[in-house]
């Protein structure tokens, strides 16, 4: 069992789970300077706004990307 990628800007944490992730490349299309294919650590979430982060992870059509706000159990998605 693998624990998915997080990756946090102070505001909100993403979780990123490989295992159920179907490269569709939403991510990558849509929000290309957060969601970076050839660059590591491939997601930067100093590049947008936490609510656009936020609306992107939810368009994730395979639950891989998934996102809390830090200071809240209330899922943003
Ligand atoms: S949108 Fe979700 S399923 Fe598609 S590449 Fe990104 S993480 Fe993977």
């Amino acid at each position: 069992m693998s624990t998915p990628n997080t990756y946090s800007n102070g505001e909100i944490t993403v979780a990123y789970n490989p295992k159920k992730c179907t490269h569709s490349e939403c991510c990558a299309q849509e929000l290309s300077e957060v969601f970076r294919t050839a660059v590591i650590p491939w997601i930067h979430l100093d590049a947008a706004s936490s609510e656009r982060i936020a609306q992107q992870v939810a368009r994730c059509p395979s639950g891989a990307l998934s996102c809390t706000r830090i200071g809240s159990c209330v899922a943003v998605k």
